[in-house]
């Protein structure tokens, strides 16, 4: 029996092996979970742009793979949250690991020059892809898939804070807003997870409009999608940012790569990046109310420009 709060819909009781908080078609009859599904449009629609955009300026193939493939698993997420159908999961869950295996590859070559291929690394990858596939398929679990696609985020977690510590402090700030985006967004994915029946009891109580914001699995699309997005053009990398970039801003650029751009032509503290041209930030300085992080991103910035 389905749960309470779950209606009947168009595509039929589930046949997932995840059922998420959402009730399922309250909002349409034709999308088992509405907000779980329009959410994905965060990993479809900027992704398909900056896949034109990084065409159109030159950039190399794999930022466009990059981009596609975050595109491949927003579109199978629709699929899934619309339907709840097993084979849906399927093709939301398992292009999640291809992705991350693409990631992991480009991350783990981001040092590469010349156009070479690491075959050892190629086929560790394909064999860890296939092998998840093979198993999963046979063994419905989805906390293997969870833990399987936990670890290559970990690779890259770890892998790029790497990058930022030793080999390119510039890209710290990005590099460190993409990271911290990603993780808030898995605490409201298990937000999402544990409090389930205490938010269903809650949005009951709530204006439909209101309630939504208790969606927590959306916003874990909406900030992964963000961050994925962010971590993407931290590895339009070997170059200092925003030299990577062609040195302007994109008018595509997401409000943190903005913020990132500013806080490089304003050294000091964010105080001085959210008001460039005020004349009293930089008697200020660095406001105690700036997150340390952020202070210390434009602190290292002052340093490498008085350096220079
Ligand atoms: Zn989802």
């Amino acid at each position: 029996m389905a749960p309470t709060g779950d209606w009947e819909g168009y595509w039929g009781p589930p046949t997932s092996t995840l059922d998420w908080c959402e009730e399922n078609y309250v909002v349409s009859y034709y999308i088992a979970e509405f907000w779980n599904t329009v959410s994905n449009l965060i990993f479809i629609l900027p992704p398909i742009y900056g896949a034109i955009q990084s065409y159109r300026d030159g950039l190399e193939k794999r930022y466009m793979i990059a981009y596609l493939c975050v595109t491949a698993v927003g579109l199978g997420s629709w699929c899934f949250h619309m339907t709840l159908k097993y084979e849906m999961q399927l093709l939301d869950e398992l292009p999640m690991i291809y992705s991350c295996c693409v990631f992991v590859y480009c991350l783990s070559e981001c040092f590469k020059y010349k156009k070479t291929i690491n075959y050892p690394l190629l086929f560790l990858l394909i064999a860890y892809s296939t092998g998840v596939t093979i198993v999963y398929l046979n063994w419905k679990q989805p906390v293997f898939h969870q833990v399987m696609y936990g670890t290559l985020v970990a690779l890259l977690v770890l892998r790029s804070v790497y990058i930022v510590l030793w080999v390119y402090p510039w890209l710290r700030g990005l590099g460190y807003t993409s990271l911290t985006i990603f993780l808030l967004g898995f605490f409201l994915w298990n937000v999402d997870n544990i409090f389930c029946e205490k938010l269903r009891a809650i949005r009951e109580s709530l204006p439909p409009l209101v309630s939504v914001v208790t969606q927590f699995h959306a916003w874990w699309h909406i900030f992964t999608g963000l961050g994925s997005y962010l971590h993407i053009l931290f590895r339009c990398d070997g170059l200092p940012f925003p030299a990577a970039l062609g040195g302007k801003l994109l008018p595509w650029s997401p409000p943190a790569v903005q913020l990132e751009a500013l806080l490089a032509e304003h050294p000091g503290c964010l105080v001085n990046a959210l008001f460039p041209f005020s004349v009293w930030s930089d008697a200020l300085g660095c406001s105690p109310f700036v997150p340390p992080q952020l202070w210390w991103v434009g602190g290292w910035r002052g340093r490498a420009q008085s350096r220079e």
